[in-house]
């Protein structure tokens, strides 16, 4: 009953996965691109050399906002495999449809999302 309740956040979610493998692939496949310039010139200088370590920064911190996107979507549809989907990891309370619509990953309601925004972690409450 619940599978059928958030097929669309269910699809929603898959279509999200796909996106952020292929985006993952897409980074991976331009890492090594760049990495076969620089053995492939002979001038490598050293401003080029703190760009590229520049560049490969931004590569890993986007990787990584990449990879808690995926463990987020992830967890998500798991959730809905056990039929908690919809429900705040932390409170155990009924996410809002509006925040599920806007967000299908979300697994806070927007109570503790924003305890957790406010002082960058939450306690979770016993059970
Ligand atoms: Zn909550």
């Amino acid at each position: 009953m619940t599978a059928v309740k958030f097929k669309k956040q269910r699809e929603q979610l898959e279509v999200e996965h796909k996106r952020l493998t292929d985006e993952l692939a897409q980074l991976q496949t331009s890492a090594s691109s760049s990495e076969e310039r620089r053995e492939g010139s002979p001038f490598f200088k050293r401003e080029e050399a703190a760009t590229e370590t520049l560049e490969l920064e931004k590569r890993l911190t986007l990787e990584n906002r990449i990879r808690q996107e995926m463990a987020a979507v992830e967890h998500a549809l798991e959730k809905i495999e056990k039929g908690t989907y919809g429900l705040c990891d932390n409170c155990g309370q009924p996410i809002s449809p509006e925040r599920l619509e806007a967000l299908p990953q979300a697994s806070l309601c927007i109570k503790c999302k924003a305890l957790l925004t406010k002082n960058g972690k939450i306690t979770p409450l016993p059970k």
